[in-house]
C-alpha cells in the first residue's frame, strides 16, 4: 500500500470567516499531487505548509466561484514567472473551465496570456462518467448550486474520497457518499439560512443515507463556528491533514 494523505490548505468560506483559507486541498497518492480547488489564498498557503507548487500534476475544480477557482489564474503566472515551468499542467473541471480561465486571465493580467511556455491540458468533465486524472478515477456527479457545480468521487489506491464542493442538499449527495472512506462535505450554515449551501442540521437529518465510513466538513461558516462543540462531526481547519 502506497501513501493517501489530504492536507487542508483552505477550509473558509468566500469571506475567509473564521480567518481560514479558501477552499483548497492537496492530494498527495504516492508520486502523484492533484490540488481539488484553488481559491484566491491558496499560492499562500503552500508556502506556509512548504509544499512547491512546481510538483502538482493537475487542478481539479468544482465549480466557477472565485473562492473555488480564481487562484488557478495566479497559480499558472508563478508557475510561468517563478518556476519557469515546462512540463504540462492538468486543468480539470465542468465544461467551460478553459473559457473561464482565459476570460479570468485576462480580466486579471491583460494581454500577458497566452504564454505558452508549458501546455495546458483542460479536461472538461461531463457528469456521470469515469475519467482518468493522473491515476486517479473521477466519478463528478451534479451538485445543486450552480449550474456547472460538480461533486467528485475520487479513487486511487482502493480508497474512495467523495467531496462535494458548494451545494445544498440534494438527493445525489447519496450515490456521492456511498460507501466512500471519507466524505469531506462543505456546511456554511448550522441552522438553514442559504438555499445554495448545506448546513448542519441538515446534514445530520440525512446523515442515515450518507454511507460514508468517516465524514467531515470544510468551508465552514460563522455560525458553525460558534457551535462547534454540539457539533458531531470534525470540522477540518486549515493545516490539518488526514491520511488514509
Ligand atoms: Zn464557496
Ligand atoms: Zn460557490
Amino acid at each position: 500500500m502506497g501513501s493517501l494523505r489530504l492536507l487542508f490548505l483552505g477550509t473558509g468560506d468566500y469571506a475567509n470567516t473564521g480567518a481560514r483559507a479558501n477552499q483548497s486541498i492537496w492530494i498527495q497518492s504516492q508520486d502523484t499531487n492533484v490540488l481539488l480547488e484553488c481559491g484566491p489564498t491558496t499560492l499562500l498557503r503552500m508556502q506556509q505548509e512548504r509544499l512547491n507548487p512546481n510538483e502538482l500534476q493537475a487542478v481539479l475544480i468544482t465549480h466557477f466561484h472565485g473562492d473555488h477557482f480564481v487562484g488557478i489564474v495566479f497559480l499558472d503566472l508563478a508557475l510561468t514567472l517563478d518556476w519557469n515551468r515546462q512540463k504540462s499542467i492538468v486543468y480539470a473541471g465542468p465544461r467551460g473551465l478553459q473559457n473561464h480561465f482565459e476570460q479570468t486571465y485576462k480580466v486579471c493580467y491583460g494581454d500577458f496570456y497566452p504564454n505558452y511556455q508549458f501546455p495546458r491540458n483542460f479536461e472538461e468533465y461531463s457528469p456521470k462518467q469515469t475519467y482518468n486524472l493522473e491515476g486517479m478515477q473521477i466519478f463528478p456527479i451534479p451538485m445543486k448550486h450552480k449550474k456547472e457545480s460538480l461533486g467528485y468521487r475520487i479513487q486511487t489506491q482502493g480508497k474512495t474520497i467523495a467531496f462535494t464542493g458548494d451545494t445544498a442538499w440534494n438527493d445525489d449527495m447519496i450515490n456521492l457518499s456511498k460507501d466512500a472512506d471519507l466524505l469531506i462535505t462543505e456546511c456554511v450554515d448550522y441552522q438553514k439560512t442559504s438555499k445554495n449551501h448545506l448546513s448542519y442540521q441538515e446534514l445530520k437529518e440525512h446523515s442515515a443515507l450518507l454511507g460514508a465510513k468517516k465524514i467531515v466538513l470544510t468551508h465552514v461558516g460563522k455560525d458553525v463556528l460558534e457551535n462547534r462543540s454540539s457539533i458531531q462531526w470534525d470540522i477540518m481547519d486549515d493545516g490539518k491533514e488526514i491520511l488514509l
